[in-house]
């Protein structure tokens, strides 16, 4: 749509690119694998199912705009203060709240050069300057972000895994990358795969918050906890930031039955446990028979594989290969990975359509 010429938004408005989700529908597919958003592979958690139902008949009742219950939980299960839990409308909300106010113009957001794209985006809309820092080998380099960072910067964004690298910075390194910033630099963790990781040298911004530097961690119920659709994410944050984002996002952010789904799923008897398993087993079978197919694929700490076919013509035929059997994964244009497909990992069987089609389609004319 072209504006109307006397009416402009702010200059870096028009510069934003959409952000296009994960697709989930094929035309003429009966049956769909949707493997394109990082959604668990098991669903949703069936209390989480129960408590959101139960809801049904209160629904003309404002929900409880402090998220209390929530935090409290929150800061149960993960042995947090929930004085310094903020919820949101998936962690996207607390993102743009965390850009907003502490960037704008004039001020500099530093973030790496294939991290998640919603920093770009707010960033863009905030009126930020939004500096990409080249990665070695796919990760975030700790040095050369560093070596970005100027005057107005402002922001630091690191998601940690990072999504759609799966990349992961080991808890020294983090920690070393926060000592050389200067303390009016807010550093933003973003753990939302923070559950799936399996390497012992891993904090997921805790001790950095705890420490009392200025960093926070964002985490989502969007991932381990099969929530995506009712959006809801936190963050733990310095009580200064905490008091910031509690003026500026709405004074009900999060939904009720999101909030009692939220609740609910930590509560659920084994569910991290199963996943996490399921998804370390799963994502290592995925990567060898990959790999023995002739793909390289990048190790990941998330819940999905980044899958490089070295030529973006052989990754669209990939794709295509994968639509024509009803399996969608991401592609990774929009993240100037047109080489790469992303792929969430699914059930076992769903691991193993994906495996097969690929396969074939490596052997095939298509792959040349
Ligand atoms: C999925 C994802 C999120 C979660 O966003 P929500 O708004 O909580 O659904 C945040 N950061 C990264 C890197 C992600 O991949």
């Amino acid at each position: 749509m072209t504006p109307m010429p006397s009416l402009l938004p702010r200059p870096t408005i028009l510069s934003i690119e959409p952000y296009v989700g994960g697709e989930s529908k094929l035309p003429g597919v009966n049956r769909i694998v949707k493997l394109s958003s990082n959604e668990g592979a098991f669903g949703v958690p069936p209390a989480a199912k129960a408590a959101y139902a139960e809801l049904a008949g209160e629904l003309h009742r404002y929900p409880d705009g402090s998220a209390a219950p929530l935090r409290a939980a929150l800061g149960a299960r993960f042995k947090l203060d929930p004085a310094k839990i903020v919820c949101g409308n998936g962690s996207d909300e607390i993102i743009a709240h965390l850009i907003l106010a502490f960037g704008g113009e004039g001020t500099e957001l530093v973030m790496s050069a294939h991290g998640f794209v919603m920093y770009d985006i707010a960033g863009r809309y905030a009126g930020c300057q939004v500096i990409k820092v080249p990665e070695k080998n796919l990760t975030a380099d700790v040095d050369a972000m560093l070596a970005a960072v100027g005057p107005r910067t402002r922001l630091m964004f690191l998601a940690n895994p990072n999504n759609p690298t799966g990349s992961l910075l080991p808890a020294a390194e983090v920690a070393r990358l926060r000592a050389g910033l200067r303390e009016d630099v807010l550093l933003v963790l973003d753990s939302a795969y923070a559950e799936y990781v399996t390497r012992p040298d891993y904090d997921p911004g805790t001790a950095l918050v705890e420490a009392g530097t200025n960093t926070v961690m964002t985490r989502t119920f969007s991932k381990v906890f099969g929530l995506g659709g009712v959006r809801l994410g936190w963050c733990y944050a310095p009580a200064h930031v905490v008091d910031v984002l509690n003026r500026v996002r709405g004074p009900f952010n999060v939904n009720a039955p999101a909030m009692a789904a939220g609740i609910a799923a930590l509560a659920e008897p084994g569910w991290v446990e199963k996943s996490v398993a399921h998804n370390a087993e799963w994502r290592a079978k995925l990567s060898s028979a990959l790999t023995a197919a002739g793909i390289t694929v990048h190790p990941s700490e998330g819940n999905f594989i980044l899958a490089d076919f070295a030529t973006a013509a052989r990754a669209k035929a990939a794709d295509a290969a994968l639509k024509a059997r009803g399996l969608i994964v991401r592609a990774m244009g929009a993240y100037s990975l047109p080489q790469c497909l992303r792929i969430t990992v699914g059930t076992a069987e769903e691991c193993t359509m994906v495996a097969d089609t690929l396969a074939a389609f490596m052997q095939s004319a298509d792959a040349a």
